[in-house]
């Protein structure tokens, strides 16, 4: 299938994390079967995606099945859009993101950086690049603008241009040289989002965290542009509000993420079609998104599944949310 699907600009991914420490001692199920690279089996029903990784997939397999080729393509001028989506604590943060400075643990957004800055390397030098990394898109609070300027003077000399910063609508855009210097920024922007948000767990899980990779190169002697967008989206918790407690404002914030998903989820599964018409315009987020969804776009979305038995509910409406896009 992997060859049939080569020209379909949507791929569905599913990535189940092992069971934690807590549903382990609770003495949870292991309730995934595993059949072949793209069928997963749940309470007898299977659910097929482009691929499915199991429990023990390495950070480097899911960057290079889920985003090696979007990248490519986002150097090429193509736009592009990653989503994770899933429960809470199913794996979404630690797709998108892991840790951003083990070499093992980084997820899609340090490597991502990294390949970028080795294609920079390995260019023409006539090239000139521009790239910018703004995080946070949608709670603009906490957002910041991140530039990377390359040159082709500069890569002689680019430490030069290290601490340089200006101010952008509110964001902090600055110069940086290395893939080291964009997480040391990114590092920098969460901890000033944890001064504006006393309990970051709970905010994170209930907002969607946007981070748009901007690169354009222009050739100094031809003079030939390209540009090309990457979103890298970590979203919002998909669990049913019910499950959560909530009440008053966090009921009506809970309710508009549900609604901002299930926008996503008729968008996503009106461009699977190819319906001519598309809803977009149905939530802020598939606004966002327009130019980078659908038509020439590369589009990867990232199924997040717990394995335990106790979220097999949850699970089950998350494969199917999957299952919708294809
Ligand atoms: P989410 O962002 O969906 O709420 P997280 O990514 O924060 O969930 O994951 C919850 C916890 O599970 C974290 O401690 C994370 O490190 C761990 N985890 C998630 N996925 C994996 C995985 N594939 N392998 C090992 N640990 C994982
Ligand atoms: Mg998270």
């Amino acid at each position: 299938s992997a060859d049939t699907n080569r020209n379909c600009s949507i791929k569905v991914m599913c990535r189940f994390r092992p069971l934690n420490a807590a549903e382990v001692d609770r003495g949870d199920r292991y309730i995934p079967k595993f059949q072949a690279e793209e069928t997963v089996v749940i309470g007898g029903k299977p659910y097929v995606f482009d691929r499915v990784f199991q429990s023990n997939t390495t950070q480097e397999q899911v960057y290079n099945a889920c985003a090696q080729r979007i990248v490519k393509d986002v150097l090429e001028g193509y736009n592009g859009t990653i989503f994770a989506y899933g429960q809470t604590s199913s794996g979404k943060t630690h797709t998108m993101e892991g840790n951003l400075h083990d070499t093992d643990c980084m997820g899609i957004i340090p490597r991502i950086v990294q390949d970028i800055f080795n294609y920079i390397y390995s260019m023409d030098e006539n090239l000139e690049f521009h790239i910018k990394v703004i995080s946070n898109l949608v709670s603009l609070s906490g957002s910041f603008c991140l530039s990377i300027y390359l040159p082709m003077c500069v890569r002689e000399c680019v430490c030069a241009h290290t601490g340089l910063c200006v101010s952008l609508r509110g964001c902090t855009e600055r110069f940086v040289c290395s893939p080291e210097e964009v997480m040391d920024t990114i590092d920098e922007g969460k901890s000033n989002r944890h001064v504006a948000v006393t309990n970051m767990n709970e905010h994170s899980s209930r907002s969607h965290s946007i981070f748009l990779i901007n690169v354009k190169q222009e050739n100094t002697q031809t003079e030939q542009k390209l540009s090309g967008k990457l979103y890298l989206v970590d979203l919002a918790g998909s669990e049913k509000v019910s499950k959560t407690g909530a009440e008053g404002a966090v009921l009506d914030e809970a309710k508009n993420i549900n609604k901002s998903l299930s926008s996503l989820g008729n968008v996503i599964s009106a461009l699977a079609e190819g319906s001519t018409y598309v809803p977009y315009r149905d939530s802020k987020m598939t606004r966002i998104l327009q130019d980078s969804l659908g038509g020439n776009c590369r589009t990867t979305i990232v199924i997040c599944c717990s394995p335990s038995s106790y979220n097999e509910a949850e699970t089950k409406s998350t494969l199917m949310f999957g299952q919708r896009a294809k």
